[in-house]
């Protein structure tokens, strides 16, 4: 089965995420900040994607980005999910090694979209 990793200070967007990515095959596994995040790539190596937020407390999701792309471990494909939706904000994103981007609220199709583009599903 291959897992995704929910990155989200909201637990409802968690949730969303959750279902999505259930009904797709995935098992899942969640954080709630950068750190934490960190924390779960550190102690799962076979991680297949993650869905990342980007305003988050503690760590945000492009810091938390920067420092799994500098990492010596196996690379997720990493979908950045954010309201930030100008040019500016894709770009940096994009440049610091995000794979796809995403509006929120996302919807299951989206999704579904994004994970078959990068080659995940
Ligand atoms: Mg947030």
């Amino acid at each position: 089965m291959k897992t995704v990793l929910l990155v989200d200070d909201s637990r409802a967007v968690r949730l969303a995420g959750k279902r999505i990515f259930e009904s797709l095959g995935f098992g899942t596994l969640e954080a709630g900040d950068g750190q934490q995040a960190l924390d779960v790539v550190a102690s799962h190596p076979t991680i297949d994607a993650v869905l990342l937020d980007w305003n988050m407390p503690v760590m945000n999701g492009l810091d938390f980005l920067k420092t799994l792309r500098s990492q010596a471990v196996a690379q997720p494909v990493v979908v950045m999910c954010t309201t930030e939706n100008d040019i500016a904000h894709i770009t940096e994103a994009l440049t610091a090694g995000a794979n796809e981007y995403v509006m929120k609220p996302f919807t299951e199709d989206i999704i579904r979209e994004k994970l078959q583009e990068t080659g995940v599903l």
